[in-house]
């Protein structure tokens, strides 16, 4: 009966569903195939699984599962089942699913959850007065509908930064309404792709055009890997992997457990969603660095810019908006120095150090895969170029052998690992060298790179005599510096083969290749980070090859020096309306003002500030 109907019907999501290896239809197929069906048929205790009709079932996720004790390497799906689609199209269905038991895990009923749908298409619909957002399909998946407010003036709102979390703050905004301006002190993609062909080529580095620095940020010349910490299935989540749809990324992003785009998928991205702001009417300045705020009583009413080209700032411009979002990413350390000098909170916030380690990528593929490491095909085959993470903690206890100063539980973990990629300078300065790791999409190149870093806190900063709220900064440039030095000048970057920073020695003949372009130099990386840190590298290398046996080898080259993990301080907002506590008008998000780390988190921030924006200055009412 109906009542006992309702209690099954909406969507159900079915996990663990294992497809081994050879009877899945590719790894990129968004297809439900005859092997998944008989998954499906197992779970919901269905007889004849060819009887299922597809259409039904909608995959959500799709890994890879090679581990070892496995006897046969798989796929295994979490699948959404659509009830009443799958009862209209097969009656018989109705008995297993009235039987069917939730348990966690395995099988869940879906609850209406709150979900952002496609930022790309929002609808207004005039008559009404009604926003919405458009799915994929088409059809609203927006669960509270809210509503514009047509009487209100436009707000005149300056996005400052086009990277993740500035692109996606800009273009709720601009969806919603407000008069938008987007200021990047770097170029647009084209620009600076030729920019970046400089530094690697002739090693002319931009100043304002460069790895960090530009259209999309810093995750643009990057890996692209999508991977978040912030809850992969959350409704944000999926709202900032849908409009990357919309802009042109595959579909598979929506599923694959491991999404990554890479560089070449992420330019053209980048130029769709430039085209997509400039059809709503964002005024976009690329080449236009923001050197100052306007404040007075203690709120933000613009800010000062000039020609990214005029170091003396002397075209210097003052610009009015109602409001200022500063999205500027942690490596643009000159707007810490402006927030300073505006008595802006900065609060100093742990972060972490260390080295990138290269290995063959053939040798990363048969650790993890071993006999199957010969069908990873450069990317080509069914099985996806192989990666890794590691991680150790490293109690006080470890420490033993060094003295008493500085000994502190610390974390060591692997970080941004590039399967197929390269390790490239991040430098924003031609006397520091700081370094991080990018790939192409099909990850074909025979490298892989990761960082190894080691959490650092305050007290690391003042053993050097790095105090205030700038002194996670300083620390990193002290350590960015001692790298250029030791490479030697002209971004070489110092390496060392693990080999050899076990046993703290140097055999300068005896350094393997590197894919990073512009030159390496064997040094002794013993003497670039204080001993604890070093201390720390040592014992989780030992910890890992253990992991993952032969990570420790002759050909594994550790390249210094990677200090922008994520972001040294935080700039303290209100949690409701996104706006700084120190001043009004400011809106702080995104990697840079510590409320993110990666791509899809920064973008995330930047979308929900959007939306706390336009709430503020009543752009909609309603709820998101
Ligand atoms: P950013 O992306 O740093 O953007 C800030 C923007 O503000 C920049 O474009 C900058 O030019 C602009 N700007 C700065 N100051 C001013 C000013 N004064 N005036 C005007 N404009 C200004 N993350 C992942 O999730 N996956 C990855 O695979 C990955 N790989 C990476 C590889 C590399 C080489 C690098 C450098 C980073 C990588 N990251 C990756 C990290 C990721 O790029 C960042 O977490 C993310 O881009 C942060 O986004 P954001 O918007 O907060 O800041």
């Amino acid at each position: 009966d109906s009542k006992e109907k309702s209690k099954f019907e909406g969507t159900w999501r079915l996990f663990k569903l294992a497809v081994p290896l050879d009877q899945d239809p590719g790894k990129d197929s968004l297809h439900v195939s005859d092997a998944l069906l008989q998954q499906i048929a197992t779970v919901l205790k269905f007889p004849v699984a060819s009887l299922l009709p597809p259409e039904a079932f909608t995959i959500v996720r799709k890994s890879f599962d090679a581990r070892k004790k496995l006897k046969e390497p798989k796929f295994v799906h979490t699948v959404d089942m659509d009830v009443q689609k799958l009862i209209s199209l097969e009656p018989r269905c109705w008995d297993f699913i009235s039987r069917l038991e939730p348990k966690v895990g395995l099988v869940e009923r879906l609850h209406d959850e709150r979900d952002f749908g496609d930022l790309a298409s929002i609808i207004h619909d005039s008559k009404e007065n009604k926003v919405a957002l458009k799915g994929e399909n088409g059809h609203s998946i927006f669960s509270t509908e809210f509503y514009k407010n047509q009487a209100t003036r436009k707000p005149n709102i300056a996005v400052v930064g086009s990277g993740p979390s500035g692109l996606f703050a800009a273009l709720v905004l601009a969806e919603l309404g407000a008069d938008v301006t987007l200021i990047e002190r770097g170029q647009p993609v084209e620009k600076r792709g030729r920019d970046i062909g400089a530094l690697v080529v002739r090693r002319i580095l931009e100043l304002e055009s460069n790895f960090c620095f530009g259209e999309g940020g810093a995750g643009t010349w990057s890996d692209g890997k999508l991977v978040t910490r912030i809850g992969r299935n959350s409704g944000s989540v999926l709202a900032v992997m849908r409009t990357l749809v919309h802009f042109g990324a595959p579909k598979q992003i929506l599923i694959d457990g491991k999404p990554h785009l890479g560089t070449d998928r992420l330019v053209p991205l980048l130029r769709n969603f430039r085209q997509h702001l400039q059809n709503l009417g964002v005024t976009i300045k690329f080449g236009t660095r923001v050197d100052d705020l306007v404040i007075k009583d203690r709120h933000v009413l613009g800010v000062m810019v000039s020609e990214s080209a005029d170091k003396l700032h002397l075209t210097s411009q003052k610009m009015e908006y109602d409001g200022v979002i500063l999205a500027v990413g942690h490596s643009a350390r000159d707007i810490y120095e402006v927030l300073l000098s505006h008595n802006v909170e900065l609060i100093p916030k742990d972060f972490a150090v260390g080295l990138r380690i290269e290995h063959p990528q053939e040798l990363i593929n048969s650790i993890q895969y071993a006999e199957l490491a010969s069908e990873v095909c450069h990317g080509r085959g069914k099985i996806p170029v192989a990666d890794y993470k590691v991680a150790n903690y490293i109690d006080k206890e470890d420490f033993n052998d060094v003295s008493d100063s500085g000994v502190t539980n610390r974390s060591c973990y692997s970080f941004c690992m590039c399967p197929g990629g390269q390790v490239v300078l991040t430098s924003t300065s031609p006397s520091e060298i700081c370094i991080n790791g990018m790939s192409f999409s099909r990850r074909a190149s025979k490298w892989a790179n990761a960082a190894l870093v080691v959490t650092v806190t305050t007290k690391d900063f003042e053993a050097l005599n790095y105090y205030g709220p700038l002194a996670g900064v300083k620390f990193q440039r002290e350590f960015e510096k001692r790298a250029a030095m030791m490479g030697g000048g002209n971004f070489t970057v110092p390496v060392q083969t693990v080999t050899d920073f076990l046993e703290n020695k140097l055999s300068v003949t005896s350094v393997p290749p590197s894919s990073y372009r512009l030159g390496v130099k064997a040094a002794n990386l013993h003497q670039l980070f204080p001993i604890h840190v070093t201390e720390a590298l040592k014992h989780s290398l030992v910890t890992f090859d253990k992991e993952l046996p032969g990570f420790i080898c002759n050909d594994a080259l550790l390249h210094g020096v990677e200090t922008r993990t994520s972001s040294p301080i935080q700039i303290p907002r209100n949690g409701d309306t996104y706006e700084c506590t120190s001043v009004k008008g400011l809106y702080p998000v995104g990697e840079g003002a510590g409320y993110a780390g990666g791509i899809i988190s920064a973008a995330v921030d930047g979308m929900h500030a959007g939306f706390a924006v336009a709430k503020k200055f009543s752009l909609f009412h309603g709820d998101v």
